[in-house]
């Protein structure tokens, strides 16, 4: 490091938005003292490698990443969810300077104090108001809590992130206010469990301007409604007090939109799985609430070659599908993760049937997906602008989350800019995304 230049730091984020949320955090405090961020691994005074712990391949990635780390540059800091269990780690990497696991930011910051000490006193003027984002700044995840309280028989988050704690509603509400004034459009309200959003704090009320908030879904989803910005519900359960926030999509004071990992259908599978709210009917939910709000678009998540799995419960999947008709899927093939409780069970699933099954899942959602999309056609909708080209730009409807869902590929007479929310004309549809002009501001 050069006599007076700040110290540098090179960091890698991997993992779901959740870890990137954790990133974010470390960042800010870190340019809050004077650190500089690093393009690259040659040349930084040191490495922070945020890890993912969730499954084998992610793990694989993260030892990757530590290795590449230490190759080029040595001095390494490793956290996140693949910390929380640091023999793998320690084994293959046994220099790296410190390993912590997920959220302990305080521990992060120490090991890099003890290893490249700050440069300046903490200065917060270093920070812009909104933090540092790794998003764009358009759009911003909202970490709502953290941990579970579900057992999911292949999941280990709640081994690697403990139970459910819930922040309260007027620091949720005060982060989200700070965004939306630093130019943020969109909040994307996430957490293993978001409809879960409180019950620890047994939805206790703590004030937010000239009033009281509790600390549950329905009143943070209000609350959040208010700020003027797009507000997306991510990794929600569908319990029945979900049905309450049905009405202020209506309102159009949260957008139409709900994520819900439903991951099967068959009750058996389900079982299998322990899955959160898996004896509700949710077909009948569904139906009211596109009943109620004929907007609504749900995405979801599958996994299919989960033990046991037989042909009759994978039938039963699709039959499910067809009902639902949910408008975005993503499908995984089982796979075991070391430590989870699935590992145990009996009757795997070979992986060519996995393969089979996850083409056919695909396959038929494809269908269901253009079926949706093409209804689309010859409506107008409102476009977050992600990307802008020299003659079609890039964007996303209401009914698409960034990065997982599709997109509206626009043409537009006038310029247009990142962050803009304009109305299109939808001409054509294919399988996952919308074409159209602009057709207003
Ligand atoms: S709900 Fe299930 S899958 Fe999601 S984090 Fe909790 S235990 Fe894991």
């Amino acid at each position: 490091m050069n006599q007076g230049a700040a110290p540098k730091v090179s960091f890698v984020s991997l993992g779901c938005p959740k870890a990137l949320v954790d990133s974010e955090r470390i960042i800010t405090r870190l340019r809050a003292e004077g650190y500089e961020l690093a393009r690259k691994h040659d040349g930084a005074d040191l490495v922070i490698v945020n890890t993912c712990g969730f499954l084998d391949s992610a793990k694989k990635e993260s030892l990757g990443a530590i290795g590449e780390a230490m190759t080029q540059n040595g001095k390494v800091i490793v956290t996140g969810c693949m910390g929380a269990e640091p023999e793998q780690i320690e084994k293959a990497y046994p220099n790296v300077l410190s390993i912590t696991g997920p959220q302990q930011y305080e521990s992060v910051l120490d090991a890099v104090h003890r290893a490249v000490p700050p440069l300046h006193n903490p200065h917060l003027d270093l920070v812009p108001p909104q933090g540092i984002k790794l998003t764009p700044r358009h759009y911003a995840y909202l970490k709502i809590s953290e941990g579970c309280n579900n057992r999911c028989t292949f999941c280990i988050i709640p081994k690697l992130r403990g139970d459910l704690v819930s922040r309260p509603a007027n620091d949720i509400l005060r982060e989200a206010e700070k965004l939306v004034a630093a130019g943020v459009k969109e909040l994307l309200v996430i957490s293993q469990d978001t409809s879960a959003y409180g019950m620890d704090l047994k939805y206790t009320t703590s004030s937010w301007k000239d009033r009281d908030v509790r600390a549950k879904f329905i009143d943070l989803a209000r609350e959040l409604g208010e700020l003027g910005a797009w507000v997306r519900l991510q990794y929600v359960y569908p319990y029945p007090h979900v049905d309450e926030v049905i009405g202020l999509m209506n309102t159009g004071k949260i957008l139409p939109y709900l994520d819900i990992p439903f991951q099967h259908a068959s009750p058996e599978v389900l079982k299998q799985m322990r899955r959160p709210a898996a004896q509700d009917k949710t077909l009948a939910r569904i139906k009211a609430w596109r009943a109620e709000c004929p907007d609504l678009a749900l995405r979801s998540t599958f996994i299919v070659g989960f033990p046991g799995e037989t042909d009759s419960d994978f039938q039963y999947l699709l039959d499910w599908l067809d009902e639902a008709q949910i408008d975005r899927v993503g499908c995984f093939k089982y796979e075991p993760v070391a430590g989870a409780t699935s590992n145990a069970l009996e009757n795997p699933v070979s992986e060519e049937v996995k393969t089979a099954r996850w083409n056919a899942l695909m396959a038929r959602q494809q269908k269901i997906s253009a079926q949706r999309l093409k209804r689309k056609v010859g409506t107008r909708q409102q476009v977050i602008v992600d990307e802008v080209g020299p003659t079609v730009s890039k964007g996303r409807s209401k009914a698409d989350a960034p990065q997982i869902d599709g997109s509206v590929y626009l043409s537009s007479r006038r310029p247009l800019k990142v962050g803009d929310i304009v109305s299109a004309k939808i001409e054509r549809a294919d399988e996952y995304d919308l074409h159209g002009s602009v057709a207003g501001i």
